[in-house]
């Protein structure tokens, strides 16, 4: 087939013409398997030597930013039960909201506030111990707390990182990289929020910004990262470091949930929520709990109505092989960190045979939970952060999402809806407080305020 005729075969789908209008969508995966997680010996290796890199990082990281030496210089967050969000969403649709809502706070997680935090300083990190051991200034053993002296910082300084991206990563890399000495130039997309770019400036972090979206940022960060040997460029929409270092999320929240004596199995299944950008930060996470949990837990994406790349990769088939510009979309969202019009090469097959289903949410949604979260929890995460909890609506509340349910008879009553917020705790007050204002007025509007 051409590509029009693809093109024109899509058009046809109903589910298709609806996120072609930006409408909102639910989405249960036909291609999802019971074996789902190929290679998963290998995986299982790699994710644990990534904790393991992480462990032997955590002595430079408590003494680097001090923020973290309570936890032992872990990049962790809590996970917390959020009842009053659940009462608060039985009111508001006069429903019951069978089982526990919790929410995996990220929006927490120290350096850099975002789920980024994982996946981007684990790529630098591991990048500073290999070339920091191929010089024979570091080896395994090592108290990496030295890693602050400025023979170390002399060293990276002669390397640097490029990266693209709509924010969120850029802030991670830059953040981090700079501290131990790299040059770090991010290439951001039109998306990205002034108060980032300026935050990253301040750290010595070289900004260009581009008119065009994400897609094109990082491009121009590969092709510059090309043109010098000494140049690292993190690859969002390929790296498997990056992929590894969201994935270690899996066994840390297996802990969490033990602590909480949830043990997901038939009776009591766990439903996870990730909002979904490119995919590679709730790729990571959904591979690693789909290799703890197996069939028990059932993995949902969020994405914006205006950007929803992963679910027409996934809903098409070829993944990368197209864009949502492709079906008339404008990639335009409130939801800065999901603004992504084309899924990772990466993370779109292997989601493939893991996802339960995929799902959108339109800006006025999001903005409308960012309000109700912050007046019921004295939450406050950025509005990307949100597209997680529309799917725990979403499965809960609406006809769509309880056929999931009921094909599959899940008990309910028991159920676990872990809601994974992606970022927020860094977002400026003022810029917060309009934030909660769009929100207030958006459920003015519709009346359920
Ligand atoms: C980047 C980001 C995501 C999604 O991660 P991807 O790897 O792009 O899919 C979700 N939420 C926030 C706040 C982000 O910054």
């Amino acid at each position: 087939m051409s590509d029009r005729d693809i093109h024109k075969a899509l058009m046809a789908e109903p589910l298709v013409r609806q996120m072609a209008e930006a409408r909102e969508v639910f989405w249960i995966n036909p291609h999802k398997t019971d074996d789902p997680v190929k290679h998963g010996a290998e995986w299982k290796k790699e994710i644990a030597e990534a904790e393991e890199r992480l462990r032997r990082f955590a002595p430079y990281i408590a003494s680097a930013f001090p923020e973290t030496e309570a936890e032992g210089g872990l990049i962790e967050s809590p996970l917390v039960l959020i009842n009053e969000m659940k009462k608060h969403l039985e009111h508001s649709a006069a429903q019951a909201f069978p089982g526990r809502l919790l929410l995996k706070c990220d929006d927490e997680l120290p350096i850099s506030g975002s789920i980024k935090a994982r996946g981007g300083i684990y790529e630098v990190l591991k990048l500073a111990e290999d070339l920091a051991v191929k010089a024979g200034m570091l080896s395994a053993d090592d108290d990496y707390s030295i890693l602050t002296e400025e023979r170390f910082t002399a060293f990276f300084s002669k390397y640097s990182i490029a990266v693209g991206s709509t924010g969120n990563l850029g802030l991670s890399i830059g953040i981090i990289g700079a501290k131990l000495g790299f040059c770090v130039t991010v290439h951001m997309s039109s998306d990205a929020k002034q108060w980032k770019k300026e935050l990253l400036r301040e750290k010595g972090v070289r900004v260009i910004e581009y008119e065009a979206d994400y897609s094109l940022a990082v491009k121009e960060g590969r092709m510059q990262a090309k043109q010098d040997p000494y140049c690292y460029f993190i690859d969002d929409e390929h790296s498997r470091d990056l992929f590894l270092g969201y994935a270690v999320a899996g066994s840390r929240v297996k802990k969490q949930l033990d602590q909480m004596n949830i043990k997901p199995d038939a009776d009591e299944p766990l439903f996870v929520y990730l909002p979904c950008g490119v995919g590679g930060g709730p790729g990571g996470v959904a591979l690693a709990l789909k290799l703890i949990y197996g069939e028990h837990v059932h993995i949902f994406f969020g994405e914006p109505t205006h950007s929803p790349c992963m679910l027409l990769g996934l809903f098409s088939g070829l993944h990368d092989g197209i864009s949502v510009q492709d079906i008339g979309l404008d990639n335009q969202t409130a939801a800065d960190g999901l603004a992504v019009g084309r899924p990772s090469g990466l993370a779109g097959p292997l989601m493939e045979p893991i996802l339960s289903g995929c799902y959108t949410a339109d800006d006025g949604t999001l903005f409308s939970l960012l309000y109700q979260l912050r007046a019921a929890e004295n939450k406050s995460l950025e509005p990307s952060a949100l597209a997680g909890l529309a799917g725990a609506v979403k499965v809960v509340q609406t006809e769509a999402g309880n056929r999931y349910i009921k094909e599959r008879g899940l008990e309910m009553e028991n159920a676990v809806h872990l809601v994974w917020s992606t970022g927020g705790s860094m977002v400026p007050e003022e810029e917060m407080e309009e934030y909660s204002r769009i929100g207030s007025s958006f459920l003015k509007k519709m009346g359920r305020q």
